[in-house]
């Protein structure tokens, strides 16, 4: 029967249906020595939001036209957006996947452009669907991972899957049974040494798999975008446990929690937090919201609107992990914060590193941080050696398990008095 190819009306390569239909025939025939590769760019959005759509058009029709002549238009497939996959002989496969990076390198002296690539070598027996996936999540796991560009899919990769899809299908039933507990970790002022607010963090005690670590389900619930349904249950906890105190004439201190960038596209949060407050009736001076600063430009207007709106109904929001990204600094410019947690990988190697070079960095951020009129909080300060120093120049608030691990409120109480 006559198939007809559909192509990819930007760069004319095969689409992703034709691409699968068109490696399903190849590898029915027989063929064997065969490897798929998933490319996709790093931050192709933030180049889009640089230069302008038409720019981005144009590097993706250059991709094509690379991919093309290296593997061949007929093996070569933009599936969506800056995703591209192709078929080819794994024999050759990273050394072409290097002619590529050099071929796109060399007509972009000026920009740093990534073509990250994951391999896969699929079977003729599998489903060609899969297989692409593999070539897909080999190429995502390197997302981070700066020193390298291209990766193969590797068993231990179909267990994070694993986990990533239990996380996923458990969410519902993990909020609804409670196996995610809300625990607090002190916050010291470092004028008095006295505990002043707490930060709210989230634990996932699963019944099938024991702890999930929230370095595990938070990056998941972001990737699939379900993380303010976990966001917004934490907050019902948190204000939940406020009132509770109160109502038992407890003492309370103000809590600090943790948003996700994408709360602010996924659900009106704003709305979503003063539901909570107003119905345990608890002071907005009272909770700080937590960003992290791994905010990318595309969102910058709502994610600005969603702050100022924050503060100007009285509540604090905080800068999370100052530092540990690429865009500390223009964060800082585009953005009002209350308070700048600083990252504590400033403070690793603190105590071994001699050349002070790790003092000279955490003081003069701490100097800018005092020029814009925010304070100053280390996170993860773990030896008193750290604290003394911390306090000599001057921060304003500390947190790490030198003062205490997240734990459950009445154990924090338990060492303020
Ligand atoms: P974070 O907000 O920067 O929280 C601090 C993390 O550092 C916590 O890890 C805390 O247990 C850990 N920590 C505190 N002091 C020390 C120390 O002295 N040494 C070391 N090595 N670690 C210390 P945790 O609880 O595993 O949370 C990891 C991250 O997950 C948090 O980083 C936060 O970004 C995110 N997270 C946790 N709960 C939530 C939540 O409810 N919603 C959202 N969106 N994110 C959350
Ligand atoms: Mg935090
Ligand atoms: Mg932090």
């Amino acid at each position: 029967m006559y198939h007809e190819k559909i192509f990819d009306s930007l760069t004319g390569l095969f689409d992703r249906n034709s691409f699968l239909e068109h490696t399903r025939r190849t590898l029915q025939n027989g063929k064997k020595g065969l490897a798929l590769i998933w490319f996709n760019l790093d931050n192709f959005k933030m180049f889009n939001n640089r230069f302008g759509f038409e720019k981005g058009d144009e590097l993706l029709k250059e991709i094509a036209m690379i991919l093309g002549s290296i593997f061949s238009r007929n093996n070569s497939a933009r599936f969506s957006d800056d995703n591209f996959v192709v078929l080819t002989d794994w024999s050759a496969a990273e050394l072409k996947i290097d002619t590529v990076q050099e071929y796109l390198y060399s007509l972009h002296e000026n920009v740093t452009l990534r073509l990250r690539a994951g391999i896969y070598f699929p079977s003729d027996y599998e489903d060609v669907r899969l297989a692409c996936d593999r070539a897909k999540i080999a190429c995502d796991s390197i997302r981070k991972n700066h020193s390298v560009s291209s990766c193969m899919f590797h068993d231990a990769m179909s267990k994070e899957l694993a986990l990533q899809q239990h996380i996923l299908d458990n969410l519902d039933s993990a909020v609804n049974n409670n196996y995610i507990k809300i625990l607090y970790q002190p916050i010291v002022n470092l004028s008095d040494g006295k505990i002043c607010e707490t930060e709210a963090l989230a634990r996932w005690n699963d019944p099938e798999l024991g702890l999930i670590s929230p370095g595990e389900f938070i990056p998941t619930l972001e990737q699939y975008r379900e993380i303010h349904r976990l966001d917004i249950y934490a907050i019902k906890n948190v204000c939940r446990d406020f009132y509770e105190r109160k109502e038992k004439g407890l003492p309370f201190l103000p809590v600090s929690i943790n948003l996700s960038r994408l709360d602010f596209e996924l659900c009106d949060i704003f709305h979503e937090i003063e539901i909570a407050v107003e119905i345990n009736n608890i002071p907005r001076e009272m909770l700080r919201i937590e960003i992290t600063e791994s905010v990318n430009e595309e969102n910058l207007t709502v994610l600005n609107l969603g702050i100022e709106k924050f503060r100007a109904m009285g509540y604090e929001v905080w800068m999370d992990d100052f530092g540990s990204g690429y865009s500390s600094l223009n964060v800082l410019k585009d953005y009002s914060f209350d308070t700048i947690k600083f990252d504590m990988k400033f403070l690793h190697g603190f105590d071994i590193d001699k050349s002070e070079k790790a003092k000279y960095i955490l003081s003069s951020n701490l100097s800018m941080a005092r020029l814009m009129g925010v304070k100053a909080l280390a996170e993860g300060v773990e030896t008193s050696e750290q604290l003394e120093y911390l306090k000599s120049i001057g921060f304003d608030k500390a947190q790490g398990y030198y003062f205490g691990k997240p734990m459950n409120l009445d154990e924090i109480f338990k060492s303020v008095n």
